[in-house]
């Protein structure tokens, strides 16, 4: 499994799980908690977690699936905009704590900017690492603006990561960010890897990976795993989803495929507004 290297050394595999939507469903909890632990076994060891997902219920999933694991799993929760001020932080960061049945977290991201000065939040994310809640924090959905802001920011530039939308379909943050990013050596963790599936459904994609031996999940995942400094967090719900997607980690991608996903997908031709979900 390639691994990705944060800016302090730390080292975590390219691809990991996401969990949004699970939890959710009472009827699917025994698969999905099937799904996150297989994927631990084949080495998606980082799991990606936020107080958002169902409430609550998504993180204390997360701790059943990693319950006596704990030491594996390289765990990243988010913090919601309205709870990232210096008041409320502290008491966000506990209860995922206590959901997550975990006294630390590897990695604590501001799931998207909302009205709470960046000062604010900073002085509050420093603290949780003094205090040994958190490890490192990021934050998510910020563009390019956004991110010289924070870096403006004291204690900004201890920014580990920018969780952003990136898969083959959407590509705009080639343009800025992402060599914003690796001058800065930040890898940038890459969510809806496969769209939300929809990329499933691309016929020429679907050739393509069927040319090489590969699904079109796996294609669009060795993709994003292609690219130096990215994470790739898909969220599978099901074994055989985790199993397929594991697979694609062993992909190599030869020039002729890149330039014929170029040509599929192409790259950005000039700047564009951050595309979130
Ligand atoms: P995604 O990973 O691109 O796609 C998830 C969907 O693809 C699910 O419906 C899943 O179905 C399906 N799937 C996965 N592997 C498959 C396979 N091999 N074959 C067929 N279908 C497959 O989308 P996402 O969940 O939006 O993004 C991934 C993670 O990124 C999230 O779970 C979350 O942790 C994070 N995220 C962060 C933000 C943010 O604002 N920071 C926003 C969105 C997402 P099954 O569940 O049935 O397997």
């Amino acid at each position: 499994m390639k691994r990705v290297t944060f800016a302090d050394g730390t080292d975590v595999p390219a691809l990991g799980q996401g969990t949004w939507m699970m939890g959710e469903d009472p009827a699917r909890r025994e698969d999905e908690i099937g799904a996150l632990r297989r994927g631990i076994d084949l080495g998606m060891t980082l799991i990606d977690t936020a107080e958002m997902y169902g409430a609550g219920a998504s993180e204390e999933l997360v701790a059943e699936a990693i319950s006596g694991r704990r030491d594996a799993v390289f765990l990243v929760s988010k913090v919601y905009p309205h709870n990232a001020s210096t008041g409320r932080l502290a008491a966000a960061c506990e209860a995922s704590l206590r959901r997550l049945g975990t006294d630390c977290l590897d990695l604590y991201l501001l799931h998207w900017r909302g009205s709470v000065p960046f000062s604010e939040t900073v002085e509050g994310l420093e603290r949780l690492v003094a205090a040994g809640k958190i490890r490192r924090w990021g934050v998510s959905n910020l563009d390019a603006a956004d991110m010289a802001e924070l870096r403006g920011t004291a204690g900004g530039e201890a920014a580990a990561t920018n969780q952003l939308l990136y898969n083959l379909s959407c590509r705009g943050i080639e343009w800025d960010l992402l060599p914003e990013a690796r001058d800065l050596s930040m890898p940038v963790m890459a969510y809806s890897p496969i769209d939300q599936a929809r990329l499933l459904g691309d016929a020429e994609l679907a050739g393509l990976a069927r040319e090489i031996g590969a699904t079109p999940a796996q294609l669009a995942l060795a993709w994003v795993l292609d690219r130096p400094g990215v994470i790739a967090i898909p969220k599978a719900g099901r074994v055989t989803h985790v199993e397929e997607n594991a697979a694609a980690a062993g992909i190599v991608l030869t020039d002729e495929i890149r330039a014929r996903l170029d040509a599929l997908f192409p790259p950005p031709a000039g700047p564009s507004p951050l595309a979130i979900l």
